[in-house]
């Protein structure tokens, strides 16, 4: 899109074409492509999909969706992809596969063909981890992402790709979803044409154990939350959590001013054996977690974010995304380098939305923020790689593993990031004498016309120059010192000035406790530098900390705690102890076949983060976190 170079006529012409760029719209109309996915045998984890191709005769190449919105990667599962066969008139049509561009299959179509039929598997049969491409049937429900089972012709612009899919479900069934439907009868469901941009970004969620709630009765629009779950009981919402959603709908309103859907749907699926993840669409949002998330207590505390991040995408992500994340089909690279505004905003506008609809305490939040806060002050790897390149290597970084983590640093982006949103809300409260916020900025950046789906992409220009709109200040250098520096301050200064201070205590940190609950580990990182599982088995050591320098490493197993049988509580009482003598605390440990000692010289106690008021300063934190609909 060209650039322009005053801020008035920008807006102007972004008026002027925002009916262009609606998702809705195709450019071209094209005939469709008919796609019937049977899902009917999702619980043996396998779907089957027949797509009906109106071709002309000559080459033709057919492409896998490859660079998976909201994923920022390149992982379609193409290696999950079997029985792949091109027919026309009952006759075999051979392909190949293009040998640099693995997701590209180049075939002849014969002299006289019109229409071509492909037909694929897609295997479900992955493990309950990483993102849209891991386990999602279990033998009673099933999450259906479309770019799993289709293929599209190369070069073509998603938008004008127009699809005509259809879907059988298992026997008695019930489904969800964004997509808009034309007939649905019992299992079979027909839904209308739709371009392939709005078919990837409409997810079906169906089960066995199906429920469907309206958040907001007699509103335009309507919220849905669409629930498969492995069990009955796992549906059974309590009240009180159903009135915070109906909340987190209401203050979403009260942030953007806009909204930038026709319907929107929490598309919730509840099993321990899915991988649990949240993906963004503009209408819909599939969140994955615990069967057990919205009827036990420390998994809700555990699940409290994650649909309010989802929700914040629809349009920070998806309606306003990075111009370099704005590509026209699946085959083309995305770049992710301004994922600490998509992702890291997005966290921090989430977790915010997450207190202000009462989904967690204002106490939680707090605690949430000094785990946090406490992280990333004790991050090692901060000293060698800026938070930059934490979103410009994200590709892998999605993929990296958890030990080591505070040297290798991961997807910071996200946590980080928050922070550093948390400063700047808090350093343009401070600037404007609190009479401008966050909150302002969303209204200015994410608003628009609303009402259906649309993209306006961004670039850094336009997040610093809408900041200076509301505070005149050089927001360009506050940002870039933050992003490019190594080792700044910001985790800190964030918490600071808002109003608090991060300080430890010898009580745990809950939602430290609630993680450790969640994956069975006792988190140790601010005293001993180590996390350890119920078992013994070394999560992580932190780089630099007591633990590191006594030679222990992620992938070992404690085994005894000075002399005695290794469980978390006499390694929680060994610390303790050690904090009144000057005797080491001894690990035996199993390092593969090999047993070793350690000796750690730590005399510090138990050490977990909290934040304390600082009565000096004002207290913005408390004004960010309120409620805002009265
Ligand atoms: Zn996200």
């Amino acid at each position: 899109m060209r650039r322009c170079s005053s801020q008035n006529l920008c807006l102007k012409f972004l008026i002027a074409i925002l009916p262009l760029l609606s998702q809705r719209v195709a450019a071209e109309p094209s005939p469709p492509i008919r796609l019937a996915v049977d899902a009917s045998r999702a619980p043996q984890k396998i779907l089957h999909a027949r797509m009906n191709f109106p071709v002309k005769p000559g080459p033709l190449t057919l492409v896998y969706p490859k660079w998976i919105p909201g994923e920022h990667q390149p992982n379609g599962p193409i290696m999950q992809v079997t029985g792949l066969t091109f027919t026309s008139g009952g006759k075999v049509i051979p392909w190949r596969r293009d040998l640099v561009d693995m997701f590209a299959f180049h075939l002849d179509v014969p002299a006289g063909v019109t229409a071509l039929g492909a037909d694929l598997d897609c295997l479900l049969s992955a493990p309950a981890a990483g993102y849209s491409s891991g386990a999602s049937a279990t033998a009673v429900l099933d999450v259906l992402s479309w770019n799993q089972v289709l293929l599209y012709p190369a070069g073509s612009p998603a938008r004008e790709v127009m699809f005509l899919p259809s879907l059988k479900l298992p026997a008695g069934w019930k489904f969800g979803t964004a997509l808009p439907i034309a007939n649905a009868s019992g299992e079979a469901i027909e839904f209308q044409p739709v371009a392939l941009n709005t078919l990837v970004d409409s997810p079906v969620i169906a089960g066995k154990y199906f429920r469907s709630i309206q958040l907001t009765p007699g509103q335009n629009p309507a919220h849905f939350m669409d629930i498969a779950a492995d069990s009955a009981a796992a549906l059974e919402m309590p009240p009180d959590m159903e009135l915070h959603f109906r909340n987190l709908v209401a203050e979403t309103g009260a942030l953007f001013g806009t909204r930038h859907y026709r319907d929107y749907h929490f598309l919730l699926t509840l099993s321990d054996d899915v991988a649990h993840f949240g993906l963004e669409h503009h209408e819909s949002s599939d969140d994955r977690t615990w069967e057990r998330s919205l009827i036990d207590d420390t998994e809700r505390i555990y699940f409290a974010g994650l649909l309010p991040h989802e929700m914040v995408h629809s349009w920070n992500g998806k309606f306003r995304r990075p111009a370099d994340l704005a590509t026209p089909d699946y085959q083309q690279p995305m770049k992710d380098d301004l994922l600490w505004v998509y992702e890291g905003l997005t966290e921090y506008l989430g977790d915010v939305l997450t207190t202000r609809s009462g989904l967690q305490t204002h106490a939680q939040g707090r605690e949430n923020l000094a785990h946090l806060a406490a992280y990333y002050a004790n991050q090692p790897g901060r000293q060698w790689r800026p938070l930059q390149d934490t979103a410009d290597a994200a590709v892998f970084l999605y993929d990296a593993r958890d030990d080591w983590s505070s040297w290798r640093r991961g997807t910071d982006f996200y946590d980080e990031g928050e922070l550093l949103w948390l400063d700047v809300d808090a350093t343009m409260r401070r600037l404007t004498d609190d009479r401008k916020s966050i909150d302002d900025f969303c209204k200015i950046f994410h608003g628009g016309p609303g009402g259906e789906p649309a993209l306006k992409t961004y670039t850094f220009d336009d997040v610093v120059s809408t900041l200076i709109s509301l505070a005149p200040f050089d927001w360009s250098g506050f940002l870039r010192a933050r992003l490019d520096g190594l080792a700044p301050n910001t985790p800190i200064e964030a918490i600071e000035n808002s109003g608090w201070k991060l300080v430890y205590t010898e009580q745990e940190n809950e939602a430290e406790s609630v993680r450790g609950a969640m994956k069975r580990w006792l988190d140790l990182s601010y005293s001993l530098g180590l996390v350890v599982e119920e078992d013994g088995s070394v999560v992580d050591v932190v780089h630099g900390s007591p633990a590191y320098a006594a030679g222990l490493g992620p992938g070992m197993k404690v085994t005894a705690v000075n002399g005695k049988q290794f469980d978390e509580v006499s390694l929680k009482l060994a610390v303790q102890a050690a904090a009144t003598s000057t005797k080491p605390i001894q690990l035996l440990t199993a390092n593969g076949a090999r047993f070793q000692d350690f000796s750690i010289d730590y005399h510090g106690g138990l050490r977990f983060p909290h934040l304390e008021r600082d009565e000096s300063k004002k207290d913005y934190l408390r004004e960010i976190l309120a409620t805002q609909v009265k």
